[in-house]
């Protein structure tokens, strides 16, 4: 039996010039050779590792006889992004983790192959859901990245009606606002975007409590999902000079307009140590930036970055400097200077994360622009427009498997802390079936 993993072509790390797509798709022969390495397991571990349920070995196993556009149904029939899972889920942490044949040593490379099938289903048009004529609802969503879009795929199959709230002019949130299209191009994202909300109404966003009122009692249930893109501050002094962004604006801005920027001859600091990190300092290479250096007050160990964004940052050429805060900007001659401080980290909490703790020990590091990709959180300004909502200590809503306090309000994505696009549309499609089995039970009456 063959035993080393086939992974598709990708763009040599020095190369990476642009934002075309950095991994190219299977060839059939590859995508074959892969699928056969599967062993169908009988628990399939790899299942229970995916939050949206794909049946994993069935699809493959479709793969290996031929039947690309049965594996692609299959994948669709749980998940609607299936193409846009295939290319950015965190496979390493999720099902790839769970594939753990001894046999076979080297986890399926199952991202790729579902990458694959959606591709080539898409491609050849031969993607459809089977949406029935609306009986029930109506339903609103308000927030149409991939925990809205899920819900309305789930809650039109049900047989909802249902009408979307979004405050951008195209939906789709992260997907086209802040993953870099090197990981997922566009066309790709839009092809599902825009196969889900054949025939839903879409309206402005949700700002004031009218709004709020108004859907409230328009509508029969909600679903927010709205994310969680509120940056939090730094908290030190000059942070808001001209120079210092914070990395949701700067790769919103950069999707919408990536002709404008031009980072040649900069040196560019990233500060933070997540996927924004990773993502805004590969954008910031692609814009020519001469250095950039990722600041992060803790380890490589404690960054939470997947393995695979540090890995392919460092190939880029990215820096790290490790163990790093800032605790002032200044500017001088229209450069950026920050004082950073040097960090140690404390015995492991109960979590088992080490908390950093300050040195004292203190030095001066010059850059042109300075990316804040810290922590960003719900915003509270939405929240406190709907009423009932209860919120935790750090801000999120309070929820019970995705029904708010308010029971006619229902919650799902990051604005519950989902994190990645695969959670959100798990969240959207458990959010659906609440939503029915609670009006189902009476609802609001
Ligand atoms: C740079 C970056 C890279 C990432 N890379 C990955 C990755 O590789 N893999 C992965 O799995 N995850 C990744 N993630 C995380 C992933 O994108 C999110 O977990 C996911 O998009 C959350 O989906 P969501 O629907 O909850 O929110 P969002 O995608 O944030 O969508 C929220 C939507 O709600 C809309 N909205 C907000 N307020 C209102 C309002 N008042 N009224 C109406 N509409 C409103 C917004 O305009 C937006 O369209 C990344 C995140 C970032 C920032
Ligand atoms: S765990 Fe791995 S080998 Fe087993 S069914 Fe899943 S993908 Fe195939």
């Amino acid at each position: 039996m063959r035993v080393e993993r086939i992974v598709p072509k990708s763009i040599p790390p020095g190369e990476r010039k642009d934002f075309s797509e950095v991994y190219s798709s299977f060839a059939f022969q590859e995508a074959l050779f892969e699928a056969r390495r599967c062993l169908y397991c009988y628990d399939a571990p790899c299942v229970k590792g995916c939050p949206t349920g794909v049946n994993i070995p069935e699809f493959i196993s479709r793969i290996k006889s031929g039947n690309l556009i049965g594996a692609a149904r299959l994948i669709y029939s749980a998940n609607p992004l299936g193409s846009v899972c295939g290319r950015v889920c965190p496979t390493e942490v999720l099902c790839e983790r769970s594939c753990t044949s001894k046999l076979l040593n080297i986890p399926i490379a199952i991202g790729h192959l579902q990458r694959y099938v959606c591709d080539f289903a898409l491609e050849n048009e031969r993607v459809s859901f089977p949406y029935p004529q609306p009986q029930k609802g109506p339903i609103a969503v308000v927030g149409g990245g991939p925990a809205g879009l899920s819900c309305i795929h789930f809650l039109k199959l049900l047989g909802y009606r249902v009408t979307l709230f979004e405050r951008e002019e195209e939906p789709g949130g992260l997907l086209l606002n802040g993953i870099p299209p090197y990981r997922l191009p566009e066309k790709t994202a839009r092809k599902e975007i825009s196969l889900i909300l054949q025939g839903v109404e879409i309206g402005k966003g949700i700002e004031t409590k009218e709004d709020a009122l108004r859907v409230i009692k328009e509508f029969k249930a909600i679903f927010l999902s709205p994310g969680a893109n509120k940056p939090v501050s730094l908290g030190v002094p000059g942070e808001d000079q001209e120079g210092v962004i914070s990395a949701g604006d700067f790769l919103k801005e950069v999707s919408k307009e990536k002709g404008q920027f031009d980072f040649s001859g900069k040196v560019v600091a990233i500060l933070g140590g997540g996927a924004s990190a990773m993502d805004a300092s590969r954008v910031a290479l692609r814009l020519n930036a001469s250095r950039v250096i990722v600041l992060y007050r803790r380890t490589r160990e404690e960054m939470p970055a997947f393995p695979s964004e540090f890995q392919e940052a460092l190939e880029e050429g990215v820096e790290f400097l490790w163990l790093v805060q800032p605790v002032e900007i200044k500017k001088r001659d229209g450069r950026l200077f920050l004082t950073l401080e040097r960090m140690t980290l404390k015995e492991p909490d109960e979590s088992g994360r080490r908390a950093p703790k300050g040195t004292g020990e203190t030095f001066e590091m010059a850059c042109d622009i300075l990316i804040k990709a810290i922590a960003a959180f719900p915003d509270p300004r939405f929240l406190e427009i709907w009423p009932g909502l209860k919120l935790d200590p750090r801000g999120y809503p309070l929820e019970n498997n995705r029904q708010s306090t308010n029971p006619k309000i229902f919650l799902g994505g990051d604005l519950i802390k989902g994190g990645t696009v695969v959670q959100a549309v798990a969240d959207g499609k458990e959010g659906a079936r609440r939503i029915d089995e609670w009006l189902k039970g009476g609802g609001a009456q």
